[in-house]
């Protein structure tokens, strides 16, 4: 409909052998019917039906409503890169528990090897909308520029880190609010690239950073959101007035779990609520935006993460999100709880403006 610029999507990924190994091994409990996706497990006293702007059917390859990698980011990927030539900001993040398929979608399967495109059909949302966005560059009228830069970042419990940075000092970086144009990481490491290939190998440079990491603090991965973003300069003339900038950030979220019905007990898991602060404050302001009648105070500070995506979740920009879910019925219960954080989230309505660059 008219003026709203927020995309919701789900995505359920294939029942795993480690979804079989449970007790009595796990069935399936989501089914599609039309535009509906429905929940149905003996457990529950009736279905509970939900509706979002796409479903994108994972689990079995065999069925004609397969959804693949191509298709999750032709349908939810690709508008995002439109928009980002149009001058707008956009927002995409992965939302669900842990082994939903959320780094799956945004990266791939071979994370830290090898980004190949043509020749890994598991490549995830990123390396296309990369490639793509080099491929419309190589197509653009000859009087038309367009700078590219990159940068790659990890939030671990409210803490900055950055996953290009060279100098074997890593300390956590700190978030600065510039008067005009919004929130930024200070001294974060910002690459120019100038071709996929390029930047393909920060990508990976940044996946092997943050294997590591995950090694080394064994729960790091499922508790930590990593923001990988794109920003664009476009220039099309010699006149200043001409040029547009704006940002793409595809955010992985830490996993949701906890979420759940712990997050009120709010000592019983401190440290859980602490590393959910985020995801709890993203819902904070998704509520906050999608109550817009009340003009709301929207809470964007009470975390770095939705600090650093105000611009693009407030009225400056497009956001999507894809909410994955495993198809178990042993994950039934989080399952239920992603659902409806996503149907919420589909209330916003973000009316987006044209950024233009600094006029130095
Ligand atoms: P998360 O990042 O949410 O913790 P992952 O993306 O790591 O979850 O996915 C968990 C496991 O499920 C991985 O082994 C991954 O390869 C597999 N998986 C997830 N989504 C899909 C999918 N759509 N198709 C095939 N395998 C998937
Ligand atoms: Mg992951």
């Amino acid at each position: 409909e008219e003026g709203s610029n927020l995309t919701v999507a789900v995505r359920i990924r294939p029942l795993t052998e480690k979804d079989q190994a449970v007790q009595g091994g796990a069935s399936n409990i989501v089914k599609i019917r039309d535009k509906d996706l429905i929940i149905h497990s003996s457990s529950l006293g009736t279905d509970h039906i939900f509706q979002y702007d796409h479903i994108f059917w994972s689990c079995d390859s065999s069925s004609p409503i397969y959804a693949s990698q191509e298709d999750v980011f032709t349908t939810i990927g690709k508008p995002l890169l439109n928009s980002a030539f149009q001058g707008y900001n956009a927002c995409l993040f992965a939302y669900g528990q842990t082994g939903s398929g959320k780094s799956f979608s945004m990266m791939g399967q071979h994370l830290t090897e090898c980004v190949d495109i043509d020749s890994d059909d598991y490549c995830g949302i990123i390396p296309r909308f990369c490639r793509d966005l080099f491929d419309r560059i190589s197509k653009l009228k000859s009087h038309s520029h367009v700078a590219v830069e990159v940068s790659y970042f990890e939030i671990y419990n409210e803490k900055i880190h950055d996953l290009l940075a060279t100098s074997a000092t890593k300390l956590p970086l700190k978030v600065r609010e510039h008067p005009m144009w919004g929130p930024y990481v200070v001294d974060l490491t910002v690459k120019p690239v100038k071709s996929y290939c390029q930047l393909r190998e920060y990508l990976l440079m940044g996946n092997k950073n943050r294997a590591i990491a995950a090694t080394t603090m064994n729960e790091k991965s499922s508790r930590s959101h990593s923001i990988f973003s794109v920003e664009l300069c476009m220039s099309e003339g010699l006149r200043k007035e001409d040029n547009r900038r704006s940002k793409v950030s595809l955010v992985d979220l830490a996993g949701s779990e906890r979420l759940g019905n712990s997050y009120n007990t709010d000592d019983k898991m401190r440290e859980g609520v602490f590393i959910n602060k985020a995801l709890l404050t993203l819902g904070k302001v998704i509520s906050a935006l999608a109550d817009q009648k009340k003009n709301q105070f929207v809470p964007y500070r009470e975390s770095v993460l939705t600090w650093l995506l105000k611009e693009s979740l407030g009225g400056n920009s497009l956001t999507s999100m894809l909410a994955t879910i495993s198809p178990a019925s042993s994950h039934l219960e989080e399952t239920l709880s992603t659902l409806r954080y996503a149907c919420q989230a589909r209330c916003i309505v973000n009316r987006a403006v044209v950024n233009e660059s600094p006029h130095e």
